[in-house]
């Protein structure tokens, strides 16, 4: 569903991203660990092409990266991303935020919108929100919703870059349990995050990165009981 071969990312004399190739199958969780600075943002965000790679390939359902215009617009509709801040509109309402861009971009009417959009609200559970603002939500409800927005677009693949770092502990929980749900709905997901409960429960592969490359990759449970490598070792013992 996502092939990576290759990749290099530079930001100036800085390499970023060095040689990574991954294959992420359909219906793949994938967790991506690593210390602060390791790349992990920056591997979501080529993948959405949020930024340019230096040079390799990254091909979203057998087409490969477009550089711009529609075919940009188009791969980007179908690869949704939620961020660590929830970036709402904050002067729109909670349903308005979740049926623009399926209006604007995938032409759908307002009404099927609408529809569309109160399901997926249902779908995170805050269905009752529809007609609230982003501000008068809790920042889990936030989150939830910005999932929703994301969803409405139909994507191929979602990707997570520490979904639930800005949260209050006790909110943690109510936006894991949808991503785990929509994992067991069988969505092809890519999630940066240091929730290993999650991880442990969620994921079908752990990649481990450590200064720009994948130095390991394992199922959860090996890489958790067993990593092999002594970086991937002195990460888990700071964690866990
Ligand atoms: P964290 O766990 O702190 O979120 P990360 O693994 O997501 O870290 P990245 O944000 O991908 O790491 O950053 C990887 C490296 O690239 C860092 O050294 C960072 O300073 C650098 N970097 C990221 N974005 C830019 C940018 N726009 N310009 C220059 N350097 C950048
Ligand atoms: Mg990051």
């Amino acid at each position: 569903m996502v092939q990576l071969t290759d990749v290099q990312k530079h930001f100036g004399s800085h390499h970023v991203l060095k040689d990574v190739t991954l294959s992420i199958a359909p219906r793949e969780v994938v967790v991506v660990v690593g210390p602060s600075g390791s790349g992990k943002s920056t591997l979501c965000r080529c993948i959405n092409r949020l930024e340019t790679i230096t040079s390799g390939s990254i091909a979203v359902d057998g087409v490969d990266l477009p550089a711009e215009g529609r075919a940009l617009a188009k791969l980007r509709a179908e690869v949704g991303m939620v961020f660590q801040s929830f970036n709402l509109f904050a002067h729109r309402t909670i349903l308005d935020n979740v049926t623009l861009a399926p209006i604007k971009v995938l032409g759908r009417s307002r009404k099927e919108a609408r529809a569309e959009g109160l399901a997926l609200l249902d779908r995170v559970g805050i269905a009752d929100k529809a007609d609230r603002f982003p501000a008068q939500l809790s920042g889990g409800q936030q989150q939830r919703a910005a999932i929703a927005r994301a969803l409405a677009m139909k994507p191929k693949v979602m990707l997570f870059d520490e979904p639930t770092s800005a949260l209050d502990p006790e909110m943690v929980s109510e936006v894991l349990d949808v991503m785990t749900s929509l994992a067991g709905d069988g969505m092809t997901m890519v999630v940066v995050t240091h929730e290993m409960g999650f991880a442990r429960r969620a994921a079908d592969r752990v990649i481990f990165m450590d200064d720009g490359r994948i130095v390991e990759e394992d199922t959860p449970a090996n890489f958790f009981d067993h990593a092999s490598s002594p970086r991937a070792q002195a990460f888990l013992s700071k964690i866990l």
